[in-house]
């Protein structure tokens, strides 16, 4: 399986500077090993030159952060998928835990979107994650499990494992400086490819787990070894070509 290496560049970065980041990210990663795919998430202002920095360039992929599961209608301030698809776009992120925990999107909400983008032709990249009181509550398994039984609620049973991927995030562990050890990150991971196996019995075992959290060019490699690790989602560390690329290489 090939490992995806995605950067959410948040609120980072106007279209001049993600397009400057994206050109120097495609320089210093050079030729993409043929097992490894780039994705990019910058703010929708800036989708346009990221798109155009890194074409040509083989295995770099560029994705919404968010999107809005219309076509289009009055929902101010939202973006649809055909919108992101028209960018030059193929992936979407959705239920990052700032949507989820910032902007108060519920579980319902992040499955509708998740399944309308994928029937619009997007490849989902679904975000899930506890909070810390809820691993210390003894709940990593049912939330992991509520936020794929709701995120992936729609999502057809024989969906191709091309177009979807899962980021195991704790909150906990996003944006702290606390990654997760390799411990808790087998354990999570372990725990949501056992439940895509169960809804998804044809394509489960092949649907990419991505760890986020704090992830960084020293502990990338290590992260990216452990079973059932398809990949990285990283923040703050993605935001410097230098350091994504190290990790990209990792
Ligand atoms: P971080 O963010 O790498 O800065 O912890 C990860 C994420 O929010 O996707």
């Amino acid at each position: 399986m090939k490992k995806l290496m995605a950067a959410n560049w948040k609120m980072y970065k106007t279209a001049d500077e993600a397009r400057e980041t994206a050109r120097a990210l495609v320089d210093k990663v050079g030729s993409l090993p043929q097992d490894r795919e780039v994705l990019i998430f910058p703010p929708f202002t800036a989708l346009h030159g990221t798109v155009e920095a890194v074409k040509g360039a083989a295995g770099f992929n560029v994705g919404g952060q968010d999107v809005y599961p219309a076509d289009e209608g009055a929902f101010t301030g939202e973006i649809s998928p055909a919108m992101l698809a028209a960018c030059g776009c193929n992936w979407v992120l959705t239920g990052h835990s700032e949507r989820r925990h910032v902007l108060g999107e519920s579980n319902t909400f992040v499955g509708q979107k998740t399944a309308y983008s994928l029937a619009k032709g997007l490849k989902v990249c679904l975000c899930i994650g506890e909070k810390l009181e809820e691993r210390e509550a003894g709940k990593l398994t049912a939330i992991i499990h509520t936020q794929l039984e709701t995120g992936l609620k729609d999502v057809p049973a024989d969906i191709s494992p091309e177009v979807i991927a899962i980021a195991y995030e704790p909150v906990w562990a996003i944006g702290t400086g606390k990654v997760a050890g390799p411990k808790e990150i087998l354990e999570a991971h372990a725990i949501v490819r056992e439940k895509l196996v169960a809804m998804f019995p044809a394509t489960g075992a092949q649907m990419p787990i991505l760890y986020g959290g704090s992830v960084k060019p020293d502990n990338a490699s290590e992260i990216v070894s452990l079973d059932n690790v398809n990949g990285v989602l990283v923040g703050g560390a993605s935001l410097q070509a230098d350091s994504f690329s190290r990790i990209v290489l990792a």
